[in-house]
């Protein structure tokens, strides 16, 4: 049996939450879990309504997501037209249409497309409890300390800095092989700062902390990336699962990073 509580707000939620209760997003993955009649869901906690947590607009130099923004609401978003190519491609229309920004970031391999690309743009999250912190810190103890997301503050990007590409065997809406994104800035025509994110090559969406240090200071052409494709997958250790062997994702990451770091990334 299941038991549903239903709260007003994300506080409450997360009393709730702090023992048995899962908290629902948009339910796509909650839901899939409860109709196949998975044991570790016995308690749901959802809101009465999220729509305050749904809203994306400009904060500053900054722009805040709400973490209940569905990947549908991202797409009908000017504010955030550079992350439309990643929301595009989660899953079909009707996992979109629920699919929220704070599920992916909790979503388990090899899901959190959109959380690789949240990663490389270097997020910042509000949580439930007041407090801020950075996606990768919360990426690594997400699994162990459950905290609830109110929304997720990014940088806009300039110009083509801001790349994501997503590698799947089944087109248009496979689960990823891997997904990469990154983060470009540059002066004077060199590579300064750069943040590399990969999903699917680890438990969590990871950065590829080797290869933005050989971008460092490095121009964005064939010679320039060369150090940073041979350092691709260093400190990595990419699982196997039924799409891919950790072997390949290896192998094929440095391909894939050369055409997402000279190639632009993929195309909506
Ligand atoms: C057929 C199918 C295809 C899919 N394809 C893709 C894909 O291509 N790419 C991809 O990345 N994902 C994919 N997914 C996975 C999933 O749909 C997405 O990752 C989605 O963004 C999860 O969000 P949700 O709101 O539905 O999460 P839910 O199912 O509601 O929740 C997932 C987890 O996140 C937690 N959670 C939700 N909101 C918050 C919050 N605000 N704070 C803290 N924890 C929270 C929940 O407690 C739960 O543990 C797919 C799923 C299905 C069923």
């Amino acid at each position: 049996m299941v038991t549903v509580t239903t709260v007003d707000t994300l506080q409450e939620a997360a009393a709730s939450s702090a023992g048995q209760a899962v908290f629902l997003g948009g339910g796509t993955l909650v839901m899939r879990s409860v109709n196949y009649g998975e044991q570790a869901v016995s308690q749901i906690v959802r809101l009465r309504s999220a729509a305050a947590l749904r809203g994306i607009r400009a904060d500053g130099a900054r722009i805040l997501i709400g973490a209940a923004a569905t990947m549908g609401d991202i797409l009908r978003s000017s504010d955030v037209s550079f992350l439309h190519p990643v929301a595009r491609q989660v899953g079909g229309p009707a996992i979109r249409n629920m699919a929220t920004v704070g599920g992916n970031i909790f979503a388990p391999h090899p899901y959190g497309d959109f959380a690789v690309a949240l990663l490389a743009l270097d997020a910042r999250l509000h949580l439930s409890d007041g407090s801020e912190t950075d996606l990768e810190s919360l990426l690594a103890s997400r699994d162990s300390e459950r905290r609830l997301v109110e929304s997720v503050s990014i940088v806009r990007p300039s110009g083509d800095d801001f790349r994501f590409r997503k590698v799947s065997r089944v087109k248009p809406k496979g689960v990823s092989v891997m997904s990469l994104a990154a983060w470009l800035p540059r002066s004077a025509g060199r590579i300064s700062g750069a943040r590399i994110a990969f999903g699917a090559m680890a438990p969590t969406p990871v950065r590829a902390r080797a290869a933005e240090a050989a971008l460092e200071g490095a121009a964005l052409d064939e010679t320039g990336v060369s150090g940073a494709l041979s350092a691709a997958t260093q400190g990595l250790n990419p699982p196997d699962d039924g799409l891919a062997s950790g072997w390949y994702r290896s192998q094929v990451a440095p391909v894939h990073l050369k055409r997402l770091l000279l190639g632009g990334g993929s195309r909506p």
